[in-house]
């Protein structure tokens, strides 16, 4: 299974507009958060940002699969036009799965796209409810529910790998689904606390109990400069940066 960042940052990105910047590291240059797997030659794209066109064109991604959303906030979803193009390549419909909250919120919001009589300029997608585990086109999925403040959200579970992003808390039985992971993607916004996401110490926390062999921080805030949170970090804890990809 490869693993490729699409982005890591937070809803607004990374550097922030209108902020002034005198110099800016390309680990520190962060668009919204997003993650491309691939796993039995299926390509698996989990949320679709603001910035998702501009992913697709810099790592060259020539198809997707099908979509897992983990929730509807704009930094998730609002590249979903995109995905015109690629049912355009697949010349079907794309297979997106989310839970009951986040499909009615994208229906409601891209109206357009699920308009019987608007039948051209929009992508071609499939709608799927996440209620339990299911298999995608040979693929395992594993939705794990996690809580972004009052929103119960979705994470997901391919193998040994687990991606989590926009988490208050993880609640215990989702734990249980946690354990004997490769790799986990963990939401870790800023050193202080935050209502809506894990800060860093409570992402270092969540790692101690579930001990996965590697696990990559994601959703991080423009205040996070990477290599004093590298620095910060114990050695199983990295900071994801755009375009890194991981072999599991
Ligand atoms: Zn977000
Ligand atoms: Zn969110």
């Amino acid at each position: 299974m490869k693993v490729l960042f699409l982005g890591c940052g937070s809803s607004v990105g990374s550097p922030v507009i209108g902020r002034e910047i005198d110099s800016f590291d390309s680990k520190n240059f962060r668009t919204r958060s997003s993650v491309l797997i691939t796993e039995n030659n299926k390509n698996i794209l989990i949320d679709t940002g603001a910035d998702f066109r501009y992913q697709a064109l810099k790592f060259k991604v020539k198809k997707i699969d099908f979509v897992l959303y983990t929730h509807s906030h704009a930094d998730h979803t609002h590249g979903i036009d995109d995905l015109r193009i690629f049912s355009y390549i697949k010349k079907d419909k794309i297979n997106c799965f989310a839970n009951n909250h986040t499909i009615r919120d994208i229906k409601k919001n891209f109206s357009y796209i699920f308009n019987p009589v608007n039948m051209s300029g929009r992508p071609r997608l499939k709608m799927t409810e996440v209620r339990d585990s299911f298999v995608e086109q040979g693929v395992s999925i594993i939705p794990l529910e996690i809580k972004h403040k009052d929103w119960d959200i979705l994470g997901y579970r391919i193998n040994n790998f687990a991606y989590i992003t926009d988490c208050s808390s993880i609640p215990d039985n989702t734990i249980q689904k946690l354990k004997g992971l490769d790799l986990l993607i963990l939401d870790s916004l800023r050193f202080s606390p935050h209502e809506s996401h894990l800060s860093v110490d409570q992402a270092i926390e969540i790692v101690d109990i579930l001990k996965p062999k590697q696990t990559i921080l994601t959703h991080l805030s423009s205040d996070l400069d990477y290599y004093e949170l590298l620095e910060y970090l114990p050695n199983n804890i990295k900071p994801g940066f755009d375009g890194l990809i991981l072999d599991i």
